[in-house]
């Protein structure tokens, strides 16, 4: 039994606290915390009377170390969930420093004004959270995250060594827009619009954006077109997976989307550098997420299922052996549920599961650690337990 604070209110953030008043034998209780308080506020009017777990909200700006550190001084939380954007990483890491409490996130840091994406900022934490005797565990999402615990639970469970791994991210979603994303517009669109790679033999090998296209049949959705990006967990896979030549991330796309992305990029609008637009700094891409549809609202009107998973190739006892590893989730079920779509679901349950883990000792480890780096097996049992049962398969279709 403990508290959590969850920091973010928005499509993940929702379906987290959703999960954490089901769970209130562990939940005790959870302070909403976020830029907007208003809609804190409106989710917990929505939860209490069906949970025990006790709700409290609060406003906190989570780029000041300053309002954080006083707001976990004040509430006393055993772990800090954080849901709110990249951006936020360090601030919260540092105030969780500062309070001696254990920290969780789905996303790893980026710098507002470059699309970077590398542990490095978070991996620099790693002896000062040591020293203060307190847990980080970095991307408790799917990916990174239950992708992370699927490839630990490979290695554990079915392989001596793991030499290739694809993971395949299929959203076979239709939400009947012609362009949105499905979890914060701004990070999406400099995830996609980012240039791809993969690693292979010990280097990354880079590709221009969306050049790498593969089609595959995903149980629950069909044929669909998927494209290699650049993923974060590829980076901390590389290094936890001994034995291994090569990862991939694929994500698939409809063309509808492409075609919209491709025509913002080419007006600009995509672009993160501020320009001066009446005599005000605008930055493009945020102006167009305030004009795209809320993923949170996408919940009612999405159909269709997700598949997301990872193939691995590698050995056992000498025999050369395949296996894949995925989950398949149902939309309206996930809006059914919690209210939210798929994605935000597939996202909120790990990130629950993860602040669960942490909280009760199981995972517990001083330092600063990626997912694959715990022990999988309460993890994969928690996932079946709390919406997210995974499916195995010994005969998959290799993407090449
Ligand atoms: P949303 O934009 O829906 O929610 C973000 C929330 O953070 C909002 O409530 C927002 O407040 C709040 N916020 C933003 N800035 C601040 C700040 N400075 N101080 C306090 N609160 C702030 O995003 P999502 O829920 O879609 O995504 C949340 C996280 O999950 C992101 O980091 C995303 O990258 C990650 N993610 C991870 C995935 C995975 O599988 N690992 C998949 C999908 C997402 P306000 O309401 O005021 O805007």
């Amino acid at each position: 039994m403990g508290k959590a604070l969850i920091i973010g209110c928005g499509g993940v953030a929702s379906v987290a606290i959703h999960k954490c008043c089901q769970n209130s034998e562990i939940f005790e209780g959870i302070c909403i915390a976020s830029r907007t308080k208003s809609k804190c506020d409106a989710l917990k009017e929505k939860l209490e009377g069906s949970t025990r777990t006790k709700i409290e909200t609060a406003q906190v700006n989570a780029d000041n170390v300053g309002e954080l550190v006083a707001l976990i001084e004040a509430y006393k939380p055993d772990v800090v969930l954080n849901l709110a954007l990249p951006y936020q990483d360090l601030t919260i890491m540092d105030a969780c420093l500062a309070t001696k409490t254990h920290y969780i996130d789905t996303a790893n840091y980026e710098p507002e004004d470059t699309a970077k994406f590398e542990y490095k900022w978070q991996w620099e934490y790693r002896e000062k959270f040591e020293k203060a005797g307190i847990t980080a565990l970095l991307g408790s999402g799917f990916d990174p995250g239950v992708t992370g615990v699927f490839s630990a639970y490979a290695l554990k469970h079915e392989f001596d060594e793991i030499n290739y791994i694809d993971i395949l991210d299929c959203n076979g979603g239709d939400h009947g827009y012609p362009f949105a994303t499905n979890f914060n517009p701004e990070i999406n669109i400099r995830e996609v619009s980012a240039k791809g790679s993969y690693w292979e033999d010990g280097r990354w090998v880079e590709t221009e954006p969306m050049e790498i296209k593969r089609e595959y049949d995903f149980e629950g959705v069909g044929k669909k077109d998927m494209y290699l990006l650049h993923h974060e967990e590829i980076e901390s896979l590389a290094l936890n997976m001994p034995g291994i030549k090569r990862i991939r991330f694929f994500m698939t796309f409809g063309q509808s989307y492409l075609t919209h992305l491709k025509c913002l990029e080419n007006v600009g609008m995509t672009s993160i550098k501020p320009i001066m637009y009446e005599g005000r700094e605008i930055v493009p891409l945020q102006f167009l997420k305030a004009v795209l549809p809320d993923p949170a609202s996408l919940g009612p009107r999405t159909v269709g299922k997700t598949n997301i998973g990872c193939i691995f190739q590698g050995k056992k006892d000498g025999k050369e052996m395949k296996y894949y590893l995925y989950n398949i989730c149902d939309h309206q079920e996930c809006y059914k549920e919690v209210g939210s779509q798929a994605i935000s679901y597939t996202t909120g349950v790990p990130a629950m599961i993860g602040a669960m883990l942490v909280m009760n000792g199981t995972w517990k480890k001083p330092g600063v650690w990626n997912i694959e780096e715990f022990d999988p097996d309460p993890f994969m049992d928690a996932l079946n337990k709390w919406g997210l049962p995974w499916k195995e398969s010994f005969e998959p279709a290799l993407v090449d």
